[in-house]
């Protein structure tokens, strides 16, 4: 007797599926770095679509120390950190992180990913409630549904929802042991931000712990960078956990969790994904320190994001393009269907113009849209290109 279908024919018709359902991912083939500019598909375009903020993945700091260090140190690691992998530079690193972000301690990890779903996962468990904003990242996502702790989700960003959530837990029988409030710091289809004071508050007055994800944040909010806790200057026992990634505005790949030493000697002690996956490679771990040493002394890099978000931002504006809630270097271009979200990345694309539009399911099916991000390096000359082209993009496709 044999169960089901066979292996290899059901995936191909799955993917068959996704196919006529218009919902496969083909992403192009970058050929050169991660710059402003870039060779894409045999075409120099100008690049509106990375998470490289600050541009420091091609720095000659970082690129140097990451070469340095891999001569001295070798290519990877050797091991997981809990086990044979845990090198000075990954010390270092944390320590330089934590440094950054003045928080107690921090906790580096292979990817962000791996951070909120290492953690997430054990923060809580059976007999306690996790409660999060309904736009949160994929990772905290799984994080959560490793748990078997109750979970309860807020309307995006609404206050008011997160505060009768929490009155309700109050009367759950048992009691719930711990309340945790995770959210986005920045998110990332909308570039809107977290009402993290509010949302705080709200957590002081249960006893709850509030854990942030600053992906899209550190580099670009606070001062020089800093992240979303100092934007909006919080202390460590307003918000417990922040966590990062160092593959946005730091340029490189890796992971991190910052904030109390309770937090990171649990963090490490419990976090499976930290635990049993092995370490950073060193050049990496080194390339960060640099990476966070750049972003320190010159913060007029983060300046410049902010001047070109705003330059940029307005002339959309001024041609009538609608940009949704954006409070951050994320401009989306709403477009309305899928069809047309797509039609609209395609014009530009010719025009030389890299964006991705993204479209149901990563968004509801009537609010697909560009996603522009600005960078510290764009040109003004490479965004009037760009502002011109979504211009007659915008004209042919009746958007303005
Ligand atoms: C990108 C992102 C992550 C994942 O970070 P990686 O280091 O790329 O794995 C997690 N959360 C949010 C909100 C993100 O935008």
């Amino acid at each position: 007797m044999t169960i089901g279908r066979e292996p290899i024919e059901y995936l191909g018709d799955e993917y068959e599926r996704l196919k006529e359902e218009g919902l496969t991912w083909e992403p192009r083939e970058l050929q050169g770095p991660s710059e402003p500019t870039s060779l894409v598909e045999g075409r120099q375009v100008i690049v509106l679509c990375s998470n490289n903020y600050l541009n420091l993945s091609t720095h000659p700091r970082v690129v140097d120390a990451m070469i340095a260090a891999t001569e001295k140190y070798g290519a990877g690691a050797g091991s997981d950190r809990s086990i044979a992998g845990d090198m000075s530079l990954h010390r270092a690193l944390d320590r330089r992180l934590a440094e950054f972000k003045g928080a107690p301690a921090s906790l580096t990890f292979q990817t962000g990913y791996m951070t909120n779903q290492g953690i997430v996962s054990q923060l809580a468990g059976a007999g306690d409630l996790y409660v999060s904003d309904e736009l949160n990242h994929g990772s905290i996502i799984d994080g959560i549904r490793l748990t078997k702790a109750d979970k309860a989700i807020y309307r995006h960003k609404d206050v008011d929802d997160l505060a009768r959530i929490m009155e309700e837990a109050e009367t759950h029988q048992p009691t719930y042991e711990h309340i945790w409030i995770v959210t986005d710091g920045v998110f990332s289809m909308d570039g809107d931000l977290a009402p993290l004071p509010q949302i705080a508050e709200i957590a002081a007055e249960h006893g709850a712990g509030v854990y942030v994800d600053d992906a899209h944040g550190e580099g670009v909010l606070g001062e020089g960078g800093r992240g979303i806790v100092n934007h909006f200057g919080l202390t460590r026992d307003q918000v417990h956990a922040e966590m990062g990634t160092f593959s946005k505005a730091f340029g490189i790949v890796g992971g991190h969790i910052s904030g109390s030493e309770e937090l990171i000697n649990f963090s490490m002690n419990k976090a499976r994904t930290w635990l049993l996956s092995g370490a950073l490679p060193p050049g990496v771990a080194a390339a960060t320190v640099a990476a966070i040493d750049v972003m320190t002394e010159n913060p007029e890099r983060v300046e410049r994001v902010w001047d070109n978000r705003a330059y940029f931002l307005d002339k959309m504006k001024e041609l009538g393009f609608d940009t949704g809630h954006s409070e951050t270097p994320i401009v989306p271009i709403m477009c309305g269907d899928s069809k047309t979200a797509k039609e609209l990345a395609d014009f530009v694309w010719q025009e030389g113009i890299y964006v991705l539009p993204i479209v149901y399911p990563m968004v509801a099916r009537d609010k697909a849209r560009i996603r522009v991000q600005l960078c510290s390096e764009h040109t003004t000359d490479q965004l009037d290109t760009a502002v011109q082209a979504f211009r007659k993009g915008g004209e042919q496709l009746a958007l303005i």
